[in-house]
Parts: C-alpha cells; structure tokens; sequence
C-alpha cells in the first residue's frame, strides 16, 4: 500500500557537531551501531557478538532522537525511523504487517538502523494494554519479537529504539539478542547547556554582554529542549520590546529566566 512509503528510507540532516555535549553517548552509540556494522570483521576476530539493538532512554527533550539522527547522518548507514504511535494510527488494523514491512526494508537496506522513536508505544508489557487476550498491541510486540529473532536471520541490520518509558517496555524485547544494549541519555550537565547554548547563539544575533556561561548556569535542571526554547523566548522578548531591535541582550535572557516555566520536573530528569 502506498502508505507504507512513509516508513520509507528517512534522511535526517543532524551533524554529531549540532547536538551539544553528550559526548559518552555518541561514543557508545557508535561503538554499538555503526562498528558492528562497519566493521563486522573485528568483532569475529575478537569473538565477541555485537548487539543486534540499542535501547535509548531518559527524560523528554535530552536529544535522544537527535542523537539518533546524527548517527543515521554520519555513519552513512540506511537508516528507517518509525514513531511507535504511528504504527497503529497511520495502520489501523495492518499494524503486524507495518512491522513486518518495516523490518523487509531494512534487511533490503542492509546494512542499516531501524529507529523506533517512542517504542514504549509498541512494547507495552504484553497483556498490560487491554482486556482481551490477543490484543493489537500484544500481536504488534510478537511480531517485533519474531522479526528479531526471527526464521530470517537480522542480517546487518541493528535496531535503535528510544523512551521516556523503560519501566513499561516488555521485557522479553530487552532479552540478548534482542535489544540487548541499554543506554542512558541523561539531563545535559553544565558544560552540556554551555555547549548547547552555544550551537544555538552560533545561529542567532546576540549582543557582546550574553555569556553562554553564565547562561549554563542559571539553567540547571533543563532538558536541552529547555535551552533551546530559552533562547527562542528571549529573543521574542527582545523583538517584543522593539521589532527594530538587532540583537538579543543578556536582560532578555535573564528576564525570560526568571519566568521560564520548566516542563521537565527534576523527579522526570532522574
Ligand atoms: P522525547 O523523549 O521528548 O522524544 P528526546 O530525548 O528524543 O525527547 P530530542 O527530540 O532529541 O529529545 O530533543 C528535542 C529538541 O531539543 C531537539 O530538537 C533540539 O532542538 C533540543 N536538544 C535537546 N538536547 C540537545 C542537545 N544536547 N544539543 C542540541 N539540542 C538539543
């Protein structure tokens, strides 16, 4: 069906340069992704197994699909990005076979990544979504399960998935062999918000008095969403104050500080 053509190969446009700090994670990710498939040989060689998938988790707005994105962009990989809920509203009723679509795609595009974005949405622990025996999401999980360790072995073809959620995703999805690699994307530290702020100011007109240190710290507790969204607000402050105005000064920053009202509460950044 024509819709399938939307799960169709997705090329994000995210640099390793444009997400700021981070940088455990990016290492990691690309030990665990992009090695195996770039460079099957070493593994044999060592006699090591490389996981057939990664699970990122951690708080809303902390970059994980941007992180995925940029290893989708820099290791030059195929890469087929689904978001969990999609599958069962743009499916209705053909959500297996979306899987099932999906995963034929990804073998034909080996070597490559299948992100799942918000797989919480399609891993719920089995029986937990409903009443019914069998429900949609039970059949969806079973066939994400088959297709992993399915008849067809997953050739050259690893799985990335992301959640705010890990508590609520079946465990038998976690099992070795499955995504069997788990990998904390946390709130960004202090030299994170300070690296962030400064990908974001590169872009803006800022004047000479706004010090990204300074921004960085009077931001604890943002998700890097948050910082980003800082720094939209104050320069909306600025154009409020006068629509001729040049640049963005450290006031305006300071001002929309003061009254930034958090969507990430510190017990969701834990
Ligand atoms: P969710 O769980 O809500 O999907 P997420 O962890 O996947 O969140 P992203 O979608 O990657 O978060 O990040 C949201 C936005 O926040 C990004 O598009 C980007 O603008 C900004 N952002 C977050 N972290 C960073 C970072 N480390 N560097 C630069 N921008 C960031």
């Amino acid at each position: 069906p024509s819709t399938m053509r939307e799960v169709m190969l997705e090329v994000p446009n995210v640099r390793w340069q444009d997400i700021g700090g981070q940088d455990e994670i990016k290492q990691k990710l690309k030990e665990a992704v992009e090695w195996p498939l770039k460079h099957p040989q070493s593994f044999l060689q060592m006699g090591i197994t490389p996981p057939k998938g990664v699970l990122l988790y951690g708080p809303p707005g902390c970059s994980k699909t941007l992180t995925a994105k940029a290893l989708a962009t820099e290791s030059g990989l195929n890469f087929i990005a689904v978001k969990g809920p999609e599958l069962f509203s743009k499916w209705v009723g053909e959500s297996e076979k979306a899987v099932h679509e999906i995963f034929r795609k990804a073998r034909a595009a080996a070597p490559s990544i299948v992100f799942f974005d918000e797989i919480d949405a399609i891993a719920v622990k089995r029986g937990a979504s409903s009443g019914s025996s069998t429900s949609v999401a039970d059949r969806v999980l079973s066939q994400l399960l088959n297709e992993m360790d399915g008849v067809e072995p997953l050739l050259n073809v690893t799985v990335v998935a992301a959640t705010n959620r890990p508590d609520i995703i079946d465990s038998a999805l976690l099992r070795p062999g499955r995504i069997d690699r788990v990998l904390y994307v946390g709130p960004p530290d202090l030299a994170s918000r300070k690296a962030i702020f400064d990908i974001q100011l590169r872009k803006m007109a800022v004047a000479d008095d706004v010090s990204t240190v300074r921004l960085a710290e009077i931001t604890e507790e943002f998700s890097g969403a948050e910082v980003v969204a800082l720094c939209q607000e104050a320069a909306m402050a600025a154009m409020e104050e006068d629509l001729n105005a040049e640049k963005v000064e450290a006031r305006h920053f300071e001002a929309c500080r003061a009254k930034f009202k958090q969507r990430t509460t510190p017990e969701m950044l834990e």
